[in-house]
């Protein structure tokens, strides 16, 4: 019986997060990153996100920035904040928080940031040039951003041979996950709620990515003996055992028993949720760099 390692998301975001720092320190004469968030509404799980990208984004020596508008905000009014962060030279990445409120078209929203600031990766200047393998020039989406440095940790940059099989095809994860493991010269084959036979589908993988958002869906005996398993999902899910009322995050894996199977996992917590952030900082730095005409990060 094997027993997977565990592939420690944390520490790997620790180490970007200090390489940025340093980085940012070391450029401090010609530019200081400027990340503005933006907040519509007080949904309370936003509220935690946006308030711990700006706090990490302190921590990272660049000059942050959160507005928090109220929910009766206006479209309108949104695109004109949107446009002012454009326009300010202090400001290098710009993100706003999802879901905006239903009264609010998020597309127009998201489209209506500078691709050059548009650190998340959701404009379709960056969505092309990620489809397309222009990667020197894009952002590239967080999460997938993230979950590759972790792989990479396990497999290398080079992915030739092995197949990989992405279960979820948001825009947010799954289909730009999908084209970066294509970039690393995986073959991919990418799942979704209208797969048949999902099991055998996971079964052929040397690789699985989990982005789903329904808790431990992938089961056990679903995955490839040896596979490396990234999961993003992050699903909160009752906990008795710690009390009434209780509850606690699982992935979209079932990892005690896929960690009887696997080569490798990213746990949750603490796998893929803390890359996002710190790829966040890394695709602001970037962006301050490539504005500035300075040495960019490695
Ligand atoms: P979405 O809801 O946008 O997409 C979910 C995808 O899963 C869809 O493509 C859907 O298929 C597919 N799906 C749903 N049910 C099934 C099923 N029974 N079998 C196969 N496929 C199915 O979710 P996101 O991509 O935004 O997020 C996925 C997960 O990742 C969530 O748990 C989310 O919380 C987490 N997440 C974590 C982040 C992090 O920082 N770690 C960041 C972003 C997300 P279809 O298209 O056919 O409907």
């Amino acid at each position: 019986m094997t027993v997977a390692e565990i592939i420690d998301g944390k520490a790997v975001a620790a180490e970007i997060v200090a390489k940025v720092t340093a980085h940012t320190a070391s450029v401090a004469g010609s530019v200081v990153p400027g990340l503005a968030t933006v907040l519509v509404g007080e949904d309370p799980a936003s509220q935690v996100y946006v308030a711990s990208k700006s706090r990490m984004a302190k921590e990272c020596g660049f000059h942050s920035v959160q507005h928090t508008l109220p929910r009766e905000t206006t479209e309108a009014d949104l695109l004109a904040l949107v446009e002012s962060l454009n326009n300010d030279p202090s400001i290098h990445g710009i993100l706003v928080q999802l879901p905006l409120p239903d009264h609010i078209d998020s597309a127009a929203v998201i489209q209506s940031i500078a691709p050059e600031k548009d650190v998340d990766g959701f404009h379709f200047i960056n969505v092309g040039k990620l489809g397309t393998g222009e990667l020197d020039t894009a952002f590239v989406p967080c999460t997938p951003a993230g979950s590759m440095l972790l792989l990479e940790r396990v497999r290398g940059k080079d992915l030739s041979g092995l197949s990989a099989v992405v279960v979820g095809r948001s825009n947010i994860v799954g289909k730009p996950m999908a084209n970066l493991l294509l970039a690393a010269n995986a073959t991919i084959t990418i799942a979704h709620s209208r797969t048949a036979n999902l099991a055998d589908v996971v079964r052929q993988a040397d690789i699985v990515v989990a982005a789903v958002g329904r808790p431990q869906m992938i089961e056990g005996d679903w995955i490839k003996p040896g596979a490396t398993v990234i999961d993003v999902g992050i699903n909160r899910i009752p906990a008795p055992e710690k009390g009434e009322g209780k509850t606690r995050l699982v992935g979209d894996v079932d990892t005690p028993a896929a960690k009887e199977v696997a080569g490798a996992i990213t746990p949750v917590p603490g796998g893929v949720g803390p890359m996002t952030i710190a790829m966040l900082m890394a695709n602001t730095l970037t962006a301050a760099c490539r504005f500035a005409g300075v040495e960019q990060p490695k």
